[in-house]
Formats: structure tokens, sequence, C-alpha cells
């Protein structure tokens, strides 16, 4: 039973995205790696998470090398929605209080508000242009019964975690622009906002790079060995010899060369397509104008959004065969979806479409810490799908706890507990099909 297809794993190819087309150019000259050289630390994974990391060692004068199999954000960095937003986790919250205590969840859930603001700060102090649209994010409720959860959530958050959220009628929502004839309200929120997730990786490695980090696209990490106190790396073009390693390969992790990781996580496929530009009529038609995030209350979720200049893009979760093979279906049904939701734009083009792993983990949560008794592994992962944010916070948490031990102390336990293995690993294709069997039979009523 194979994880994820070799289909999916063509480093050298730029997966055929949005992103790409409208991307602006990195603007560096990045070697491949080469030769025998040495550093303290090296990171494996050029995505938000590797960059942020290296970012954040190199700005502290350490000598830092990043190996990437493709070229920088050519994993789910580059490819996702470009929501900067909270929601890392599967582990509903009821679950985190009782398992890591209320004041765990309360930590981590004002991590994942940082690390959304971190994004906004990163992109103003590095001069990046992300195209953050407007704040907030909307969840509509695909079944009117939907709407009795939102009130709960809104009391929740409220009594909990201190946030306002509105509960919004079908009346509001065709006022404000998120009209659809299967939304039946919605759950407002005040955090997060959209970004160009490629413009926003490589000017994470524009400024890694500028603070001193040495990084290397087109090498990939083949062979790991460990000899005594330090790490031999080896790429197609030579061997990088390292104190300290932090793998950041999230849904792409290499369970072959990273044995470390092997059972511990479960990539997941996630599906986007983007229209044409829509004109201001075609909007009008539809009933929706805004640049807000959006979601649907469904378990496996559709998120969508407008974009800056007119295009809708729309994603969704689901497939579980990441051959070439299986994508001409998956797209049909996310086009056949999409134009059910908004019908108002079945006539418009759709020239994009593409997919890319996420990262879930038996416990529902991300993990950042060390993957080894000694410390000198470490890892940050596993956003369940929200990533951007997170990633950008943990990458920078993992690098501050290379540096010093007593940072984990620091941190909310629902992201230091140690990534616990999958049972029987080798079924983790199959727990994914089961999976989706029983949210689907869940989101249908
Ligand atoms: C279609 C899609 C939509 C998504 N939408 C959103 C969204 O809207 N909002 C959100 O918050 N999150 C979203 N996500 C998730 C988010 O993109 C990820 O959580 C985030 O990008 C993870 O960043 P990362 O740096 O940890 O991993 P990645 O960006 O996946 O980077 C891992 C890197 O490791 C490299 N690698 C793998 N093996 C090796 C090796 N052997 N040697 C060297 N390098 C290697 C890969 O090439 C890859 O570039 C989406 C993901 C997908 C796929």
């Amino acid at each position: 039973m194979q994880l994820v297809h070799p289909d999916a794993l063509h480093f050298e190819t730029p997966v055929e995205s949005y992103w790409e087309a409208s991307a602006d150019p990195l603007g560096l000259e990045l070697p491949a790696f080469a030769g025998e050289q040495s550093c303290e630390v090296a990171v494996i994974g050029g995505g938000f998470t590797g960059l942020s990391a290296a970012l954040e060692l190199a700005e502290r004068g350490v000598d830092v090398r990043l190996l990437e199999a493709g070229h920088i954000g050519w994993g789910a960095s580059g490819r996702n929605g470009g929501f900067a937003c909270i929601g890392s986790h599967k582990l509903p919250y009821s679950s985190m209080i009782s398992r890591y205590g209320l004041e765990a969840t309360i930590a981590y859930y004002n991590a994942m508000k940082e690390s959304v603001a971190l994004v906004a700060d990163n992109a103003e102090r590095h001069g990046i242009d992300i195209w953050k649209t407007v704040s907030g994010e909307v969840t509509l409720a695909h079944l009117p019964n939907r709407m009795d959860e939102f009130r709960d959530d809104q009391r929740f958050y409220r009594d909990t975690f201190g946030e306002e959220n509105e509960v919004l009628s079908r009346g509001d929502l065709v006022e404000r622009g998120l009209a659809g004839p299967e939304f039946h309200g919605g759950l407002m929120g005040p955090v997060g906002f959209g970004v160009h997730p490629l413009n926003y990786v490589r000017g994470l490695a524009r400024a890694a790079h500028k603070a001193g980090a040495k990084l290397h696209p087109r090498s990939r990490l083949i062979r790991w060995e460990e000899t005594g106190s330090s790490h031999r790396l080896t790429t197609a073009g030579g061997t990088l010899t390292a104190k300290r390693v932090i793998v950041c390969t999230n849904g792409y992790t290499p369970e072959d060369v990273s044995p470390r990781h092997a059972g511990h996580l479960l990539p997941a496929l996630s599906s986007i397509i983007v229209t044409r530009p829509l004109t201001p009529d075609e909007l009008k038609a539809q009933g929706w104008t805004t640049e807000t995030l959006a979601y649907d209350s469904r378990i496996l979720l559709h998120y969508f959004r407008l974009l800056p200049g007119g295009r809708f893009l729309f994603g969704g979760r689901g497939g579980t065969d990441s051959s070439a093979a299986a994508a001409a279906d998956y797209k049909a049904s996310m086009i056949a979806t999409f134009h059910r939701l908004f019908p108002a734009w079945k006539t418009a083009e759709i020239t994009h479409f593409w997919r890319g792993f996420v990262c879930l983990a038996n416990d529902r949560v991300p993990y950042v810490g060390p993957l080894d008794e000694k410390k000198t592994v470490w890892t940050a992962l596993a956003y369940h799908g929200n990533g951007v944010a997170m990633g950008s916070w943990s990458g920078r948490a993992v690098a501050r706890m290379v540096l010093d031990e007593k940072v984990q102390a620091s941190l909310p336990a629902v992201v230091t507990r140690r990534l616990a293995q999958f049972p029987l690993p080798a079924f983790r294709p199959l727990y994914l099909k089961g999976a989706y069997l029983w949210y689907g039979l869940k989101d249908s009523r």
C-alpha cells in the first residue's frame, strides 16, 4: 500500500498553479549543494517551516545550510490556498482541554493567533509583497442544523479564549457579499487574511539568504548517516556534515531517509481550482463580492476565496490516490462541486488545477521538538492543512529550541508532546479512506 505515489514527487517540475504563474521572481541565484561541506545546523525542506527556522538561526549568527529537493517553495508552501489563519489541529477543543488542560489549550490558541500576526510582521519587516487581503474568516453552514453549532461555538470562543465571533444569518451573508444557494448562515471570526503563498515563501528565502543562511534548492537528501555526534547528509551533489538537523518536510517527509519519522505522519491530498478573472457583473450575479476567507462547515471542508484581481480559488480535501492518472477524475468532481455551490460561474473557465500534500499526525495536533534523546535531530510539522501561519511560527520556534532548551517549556504543551506513531502504520492509506467515508456520512446530516 503506497502512502504517496511517485507521480507526486517530481521535484524538478514546478506545479502548474496560479501562484507559479503570477509570483514575483525569487531574484536570487542559489546553487544546488555540491562537494564536502559542514555546518552547525542543517535544515531539510525549503517551505515556510524550514525557511523560518533558517532565517531565525541566521539572524542569531548560526552557520546554517538548507537543503530543498525542488525549488524554493516547491512543496505545500508554494501551492496552498494562501489562508493565513488559525486551525492547525483536527483534535476538537473539548478533547484538547481534557488531554492537555485548559491553560495549555488557551496557550495554543494564542500561539496560533500570534502565528497569523507573524506572517504580517514578516511581510512588513522583510518587504514581501504577499497580496494581503482583508482580515477575518467565515465558516458557512452547509446545512441549516449547523447554525446551532455555530451559536455554541460562538459562546465557547467567547468564554474560553475571550474571542468575539459573529453569527450571521442568511440575510447577513447576502448583505456582506457571501451568498450562495447552499450557505444557510455563517460564523465570522476576526483572525486571518489571504496571502500569495509563493511570494511569501520566496520573500522568506530572500530574508534568510540576506541574513547569511546558505540555501540549496535542487538538493534532495538521499542518504542520512549518523556518526557519533554528527550527521552526514548526502545529496546527488555531495555530503553535508552537521551537528544538528531540523527536518521541515511536513507532508513530503521521506520516511526512507528520515527513519525517525517513519509511521508517524499521514500525508493527505488537498486540491485547488482557480477561475479566470470574473467581471464585476459576474460577481454580483453570484452575490459573492468579498475577499474574505471562507470555508464550508463540512468536516471534509471546501475552502474558497476571491483573489485580488478577480479570480476565484476553490479548494477541497479528499482523494486518496496521488497518481497523475487519478487527478483528472478528482478535478472533474471538484469542478462539479464548485458549480453546485457557485452556479452563476458555470461558464467561467477553470484556468488552473493542482494538488499537494498536507500532513496529519496521530494525535491530531502539530509537533515542534526533538526526535532523538540526544536532541540533535529536530522537527516541526503536522499542521493539518493549516501551515501558512503555523509553519512560520513553528519553524521559528524549533530554531529557538535548538539554540536554547529552556524555550521548550515556554511553548504550549499541545505542540511539544512527543510525536506519536500510528498503530499499524502500514495501514495508514486505509485509515484515510475509512475516515473520508465516515466524515462524508457525518457531513451529509
Ligand atoms: C493544496 C493545498 C492547500 C493548502 N491550503 C492552505 C491554506 O490555505 N492555509 C494554510 O495555512 N495551509 C494550507 N495548506 C497547508 C500548508 O501549505 C502547509 O501546512 C505548509 O506549507 C507546510 O509548510 P512546510 O514548510 O512545513 O512544508 P512544505 O512546504 O511542504 O515543504 C516541505 C519541503 O520539503 C522538501 N523535501 C521533501 N523531501 C526532501 C528531501 N529528501 N530532501 C530535501 N528536501 C525535501 C519538499 O520538496 C518540500 O518543498 C495547504 C496545502 C496544500 C497542499
